[in-house]
């Protein structure tokens, strides 16, 4: 097994059940005031005893309640009371936001790097995968990686973002971790001052499993070779019932846990994503998410760098496989929901989760600006060059200009600032 035995296990106690519809029987009945007070008692209790099991605690149940919670569209609302819920909690997600970070909103400027959309999986929502051959596929060339690494550099980048495919030819002398490794010191020397946010934790395993080598060796080899950071994509929604369904062939949750668990374990940050709005469910969301709090607790209490930030990821169906595309019966998200679990997810990962982006991507740049208002910090990237969910037929676009994401944050009063991968100030902003 190429995952450490001590980090499987932590996994495994990590990683949270879907919380039982009895859990959240007696936070139902309140109302909202009610429930997020007791919501925020709980987080302060949390925060008090960092020891404390999150299923000893009232987080469950009360996660399971709110995300449960009919928030009717005001437009829809029978009653002003039921529109006036989803007032309330935009209004305490952005109160929490303010408390946490303050006003100003963030954005890096990146270049995405989808290096081969060849792939050995398939997974039900997938629109960018493609067999060797087939119209559509590609793969980059390591000397058009480091052009486009260079172009980024002098177009004022901070961070290459790289993810791909699976690809099973990603090899240089038949292994998979050389050619990872040999990519990113090609992309440090053509530009040595970015920082390499690269390879999800299925890429990593990936790796791994195929050159049958440790993932602690991968880990390391590629940290020597500049890895700075890890997205934490691939993690759709940590539940095996869902992962059945839209991603069957992919590491199971627990493996998605135990590989985050790795990656901090030797000092790296990821970040945290979710992708929402296909077939999971109120109690699939709630085990996502108080798996992310459960492991952010344990980075905190052993001091190491846990997850940057959160990234909601709406789910994009235009393009994908028909399956899960009927399914789900929509081809773009459905922003309102979108906004509302944006807040939902702020209150729930609570103090632990300073910041927290909107994917411009999938939900367009003018929604992506009114998720600041629902608890959002964060522009994320102007990614120069997007495909994954471009090619799901996603309407966002693939780039963004710095002067376009400032703009969108000063139509809102608020102040702005380019930050770095890891929430710092970059080099050029520092008088
Ligand atoms: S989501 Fe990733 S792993 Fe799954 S089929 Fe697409 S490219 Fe392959």
């Amino acid at each position: 097994m190429s995952l450490a035995p001590d980090t499987w296990e932590q996994a495994g106690q990590l990683l949270q059940p879907p919380p039982p519809a009895a859990a959240a029987e007696r936070f139902r009945a309140l109302s909202l005031a009610d429930l997020l007070d007791a919501l925020e008692a709980t987080h302060q209790q949390l925060a008090a005893r960092p020891g404390l099991p999150l299923q000893d605690s009232d987080l469950p149940g009360i996660a399971l309640a709110l995300l449960e919670r009919p928030f009717l569209p005001p437009a829809a609302g029978p009653s002003q009371e039921l529109g006036s819920e989803r007032d309330q909690l935009r209004h305490a997600a952005d109160t929490l936001r303010h408390r946490l970070v303050g006003d100003t909103v963030t954005y890096v400027v990146n270049r995405n790097l989808n290096t081969s959309n060849h792939c050995v999986l398939r997974c039900q929502f997938c629109a960018f995968r493609r067999e060797a051959g087939e119209p559509g596929a590609y793969r980059l060339p390591p000397e058009e990686l480091e052009r486009r690494a260079e172009e980024a550099c002098r177009s004022g980048a901070t961070e290459l973002c790289l993810q791909a495919a699976l690809d099973p030819d990603a090899r240089l002398g038949g292994s998979h971790l050389a050619f990872a490794a040999d990519l990113l010191r090609r992309l440090r020397r053509a530009a040595p001052d970015l920082h390499l946010h690269a390879f999800s934790p299925q890429e990593l395993l990936f790796i791994a499993e195929r050159d049958g080598v440790s993932l602690e060796t991968v880990l390391a080899e590629l940290q020597a070779a500049g890895l700075g950071s890890v997205p934490g994509t691939a993690a759709e929604v940590l539940s095996d019932a869902v992962r059945r369904l839209i991603c069957p062939e992919k590491l199971s949750a627990r493996a998605w846990v135990a590989v985050i668990l790795q990656v901090h374990r030797r000092g790296l940050a990821s970040t945290a994503t979710l992708m929402a709005g296909h077939v999971e469910g109120a109690a699939d969301r709630a085990a996502h998410l108080l798996s992310l709090v459960a492991i952010q607790r344990q980075a905190r209490r052993l001091g190491l760098p846990g997850f940057s930030e959160f990234v909601l990821l709406p789910f994009v169906g235009a393009m994908a496989p028909a399956p899960l595309r009927r399914r789900v019966g929509r081809d773009q998200p459905d922003p309102s929901a979108m906004l509302l679990l944006t807040a939902q997810v702020r209150l729930l990962l609570g103090p632990a989760f300073p910041h927290h982006q909107p994917s411009w991507v999938k939900l367009t740049l003018p929604v992506a600006a009114e998720a600041l208002r629902w608890g959002c910090d964060d522009l994320g990237g102007t990614l120069m060059e997007e495909h994954i969910t471009t090619m799901a037929g996603a309407l966002g676009g693939i780039r963004q200009t710095p002067a376009a994401l400032r703009a969108a944050a000063a139509r809102l009063g608020r102040p702005v600032r380019e930050r770095t991968t890891l929430y710092g100030r970059p080099l050029s902003a520092i008088p």
